[in-house]
């Protein structure tokens, strides 16, 4: 087994299995701290018994959420490929491209770094450190063409999907993630209050401007991105997704506002409506109906209940107050390092829930033209029940 590996100096030093390891020592990094690797090599041991049991020979991550999760590095979303090759014996390679090298804090015991050079073809070395693979699991956010270019390195292997060794686990949050959750959400609960009180003006401006005022308080709260903020108005907030515009904001209609970011590596979503003025009879009677479904669907969250049954209890008093038709979407999505991962809160997901699941309960009601609600909170499943996570005030609020 040779190949190229013209970028490595002298300092390289040899595997086992006869690949150089390249730079090594030339690598300034910020070690991560014990805790974190022994965090990290915890999580690998669980994902290497997961590949014992499936028969899975190697996990390859690239960008996306799965390779922070078991290594604490984020892989830039680039043409030059990172790559974690995780055997399920062995020492697990992250290679790297060199120029990146310096922003990866080794955990030891976890990873080895293999950097590699600009002439390098890194593909070729994934073929030769997955080779003899059966069977290989794919990170959901691999680019298509490095699997495209790896397929021919590895003859004979069925391909997999990461989730299949890694989704479980990630879903399942330890209590230090849910920590980092609970300070996020208390975060955006911050900026909800504000807007509840009046303190983020809405009368007279767009729902561009207001976007762009909830994004700069998530930012000023400690949260490193922001996410999405949702500001929808009136007939716009019967949009679930509604994209924040030109559209002013006038006297007398609800203002949708649902936003989140990345705090600690950890997501917030919440969404509160407000009314600009006297609240509108025919709004205040959805929205209790609403903010009722609500309610049940957080407590339907008990360890064990299937996903597909919390949505059916927040649904069926959606559906017996007549709104039924206005609920288009499910009640739900887990969050974690993403905003929207496993598990997911909907018809025909029977997954039960266990301890340390996160997710969001967010029902809606969506009338064409006319206006649009949703209130929504995260909720982890916890043993002794479903714990919320947002606290500002879940009643419509008038401003
Ligand atoms: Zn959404
Ligand atoms: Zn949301
Ligand atoms: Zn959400």
């Amino acid at each position: 087994m040779s190949f190229s590996a013209t970028c490595v100096p002298k300092t390289g030093r040899k595997r086992a299995d006869g690949l150089l390891l390249g730079w090594q020592t030339a690598v300034v990094t910020t070690p991560g701290s014990a805790a974190d690797s022994a965090v990290y090599a915890k999580r690998m041991a669980r994902v290497r018994a997961a590949m014992a049991e499936q028969q899975i020979d190697t996990l390859l991550l690239s960008v996306g959420h799965d390779l922070p999760y078991l290594t604490g590095y984020t892989a830039m979303p680039l043409e030059r490929l990172t790559m974690l090759v995780v055997p399920r014996d062995g020492d697990a390679t992250m290679l790297i491209p060199a120029l990146e090298a310096p922003r990866v804090a080794e955990q030891q015991g976890v990873f080895e770094l293999f950097p590699w050079g600009e002439t390098e073809d890194p593909t070729s070395i994934v073929g030769k450190l997955a080779s003899g693979s059966k069977r290989v699991a794919i990170g959901d956010q691999m680019w298509a063409r490095f699997l495209v270019e790896l397929m021919p390195h590895l003859q004979g292997t069925e391909y997999t999907r990461a989730v299949d060794v890694v989704g479980a686990l990630r879903m399942a949050k330890d209590p230090a993630e849910i920590d980092a959750l609970a300070l996020a959400g208390a975060a955006v609960d911050k900026i909800a209050g504000e807007l509840q009180r009046g303190e983020i003006e809405l009368v007279g401006r767009t729902e561009a401007q207001v976007s762009a005022e909830l994004s700069r308080r998530i930012i000023a709260e400690g949260h490193e991105k922001v996410n999405f903020a949702i500001v929808a108005a009136g007939e716009n907030a019967a949009s679930p997704h509604h994209h924040a515009g030109s559209r002013v904001i006038r006297e007398g209609e609800i203002v949708l506002c649902d936003f989140g970011g990345t705090m600690a590596g950890y997501c917030s979503d919440t969404t509160r409506c407000v009314f600009t003025g006297p609240i509108d009879p025919e709004v205040a009677d959805a929205y209790a109906v609403l903010q009722t479904a609500q309610q049940v669907g957080v407590k339907a969250g008990a360890v064990g209940t299937p996903c597909e049954e919390v949505d059916r209890a927040t649904r069926q008093v959606i559906v017996d107050g007549g709104y039924g038709e206005y609920f288009i979407h499910r009640t739900g999505h887990g969050i974690g390092m993403e905003e929207h991962e496993d598990p997911y809160i909907v018809e025909g997901n029977s997954l039960p829930l266990e301890a340390g699941h996160a997710y969001s309960i967010e029902p809606g009601i969506y009338v064409p033209g006319k206006w649009g609600m949703r209130l929504e909170d995260i909720v982890v499943a916890t043993p002794s029940g479903p714990l919320a996570l947002n606290a500002s005030d879940h009643s419509l609020v008038s401003v």
